[in-house]
């Protein structure tokens, strides 16, 4: 009885993404197209699987040709994920 009540509470907070000042104000400047000092996957609490229908290649801060991000580190997977994601215009 009680279970279906805990299931819909668990997908609210799964779903949920927050960013800090600072790290929304590093997304924009991003967005804007300027250079900003890149954080580790840790930090962007990057993942190998797509959080739904989020993944880094439909990401705006994703390039293709080479496996990179505008916000995090390293080799970045087109099926990966991060709480930077922004849907691609
Ligand atoms: S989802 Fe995160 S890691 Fe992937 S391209 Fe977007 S900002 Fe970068």
């Amino acid at each position: 009885m009680v279970q279906p009540l805990l299931d819909v509470a668990v997908i609210g907070v799964t779903a949920l993404v927050v960013l800090t000042i600072a790290e929304k104000a590093l997304q924009n400047k991003a967005a804007r197209g300027e250079p900003v000092r890149k954080v580790s996957k840790k930090k962007a609490q990057y993942q190998t699987s797509p959080k739904g229908r989020q993944a880094c290649y439909n990401c705006q801060f994703y390039s293709d040709s080479d496996r990179t991000c505008d916000i995090v580190r390293g080799d970045i997977a087109p099926q990966a994920w991060s709480k930077f994601y922004v849907k691609e215009k």
